[in-house]
């Protein structure tokens, strides 16, 4: 485990204006802990706008139980002490009400995880504790049994979710991850069946690792720095925008013939920095940095479709509902999204994990992005923001069309719209 080098007044205080920013909480709502090594508490105060706190009203539990600071600490106080009672490892803790987890709550479910492997992995084991008084020790004891069972992320009855972890950014992934699967059922469920993975299934996405040898770059070019800008102002904006989910997708821009840059493996989305972007060329990658586990299949499209210049694997939530299911996404809604987005195709479970590059045969200059079985989308482009631009407009298409269910039946525009569509605006 790595020095925690940031204070936690300031961890807190930023973990929360971000899921306040993410609309995650309310400003009322939820509350976010860190239990040091030597038993003190930090965590956020009762009565304070979520959506503008400062370091100073954070406060801090001493281990004999002693309060200092300029508030009195979050009700929920008496439940975060007692699942750090009963799980030792267990060093943050994030509660909140987010919409789609009270759905759950209020309908007494626990969403399944095994949805993505993403979410299977990060949130670990899930759990479900019956309800009682918010704020009473009785809540405590329902809470702490459960993450005593050995669950980390736990639904509330009528109340929420609690989800722990061995820091706070960990209890703030699985916090997020959580929610999107469960966003993600609820939408999937309004266009069709849900699909869930099998073991078998995680496994492939989980064992899957790529080994590159390593080069040492020559000094960067303005190309080269121009696109790590471009990658980076984009991952930041897509998570913001909600495009991405900070645990999962990764996004490249080609360098040259057999060259790109890519997202590093396993760091937060939206905090990366320019120089944490990998640089891959040939079959190295840049000394001192581990690219994305897709790798390969960025380099495979690169390599079968010379006219890419950009690549992106991401995890919007409406685009993604028809992941999950059976039903067809078709972009022959309006034209700006037939424009855009032409046929998009379906790829079935596994394949951009497999090293063959059988990933390369499911986007091509007629059918630029993709949809990929309990895995988000794939999207190319001609440029960085032209692959952003295309994500968008395939996020909103989704959106758009699973709530035209909710109206009426989707009509398609028919053939012969679009014949006059790839005549007025050819693929160039
Ligand atoms: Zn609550």
């Amino acid at each position: 485990m790595t020095r925690p080098l940031i204070h936690p007044r300031d961890e807190i205080m930023r973990t929360m204006e971000r899921i306040y920013r993410y609309r995650m909480t309310t400003t009322s709502g939820g509350n976010l802990s860190i239990c040091e090594p030597s038993g003190e508490i930090w965590i956020t105060p009762a009565r304070v706008d979520k959506g503008s706190l400062t370091r100073e009203d954070i406060v801090r539990i001493a281990p004999d139980g002693t309060v200092e600071g300029r508030h009195q600490p979050s009700s929920e106080f008496p439940f975060h002490q007692a699942v750090y009672a009963v799980r030792p490892e267990i060093r943050a803790i994030v509660h909140a009400h987010p919409v789609a987890l009270v759905a759950f709550s209020i309908c007494h479910q626990t969403p399944d995880t095994r949805l993505f492997h993403q979410a299977c992995f990060v949130c670990g084991k899930t759990g479900f504790a019956p309800y009682a008084l918010p704020g009473s020790k009785h809540l405590g004891s329902n809470i702490a049994a459960t993450f005593q069972a050995g669950c980390e992320s736990v639904i509330l009855e009528n109340h929420g979710v609690v989800v722990g972890g061995t820091t706070l950014s960990q209890a703030f992934q699985r916090f997020e991850a959580f929610e999107f699967a469960a966003k993600t059922v609820i939408k999937g469920r309004q266009i069709g069946e849900v699909r869930y993975l099998t073991t078998a299934q995680l496994q492939q996405a989980h064992s899957r690792s790529v080994a590159l040898q390593t080069f040492h770059p020559a000094p960067a070019t303005t190309k080269e720095q121009e696109l790590r800008r471009q990658l980076q102002q984009f991952l930041r904006r897509g998570c913001r925008q909600r495009l991405f989910i900070s645990t999962e997708g990764s996004f490249s821009a080609r360098l040259g013939d057999d060259s790109f840059l890519i997202t590093p493996t396993q760091a937060d989305r939206e905090s990366l920095e320019v120089a944490d972007l990998v640089w891959v060329k040939g079959d190295r990658r840049e000394a001192g940095k581990k690219a994305s586990r897709a790798v390969l299949a960025h380099q495979a499209i690169y390599r079968r479709h010379p006219h890419v210049q950009a690549i992106v694997f991401a995890h919007p939530v409406n685009a993604t509902a028809f992941s999950v299911t059976d039903s067809v996404f078709n972009a022959r809604t309006i034209p700006e999204s037939y424009v855009v987005l032409r046929d998009v195709q379906r790829v079935p479970y596994g394949v951009q994990y497999q090293h063959t590059g059988s990933i390369a045969d499911f986007v091509t200059a007629a059918s630029p992005a993709a949809i990929l079985e309990n895995d988000g989308v794939l999207v190319t482009g001609s440029s960085v923001l032209d692959a952003f631009d295309r994500l968008e407009v395939l996020e909103c298409t989704a959106e758009a069309v699973i709530n035209a269910h909710a109206i009426g039946r989707v009509a398609a525009m028919p053939d012969s719209v679009i014949h006059e569509l790839r005549e007025a605006f050819p693929i160039e």
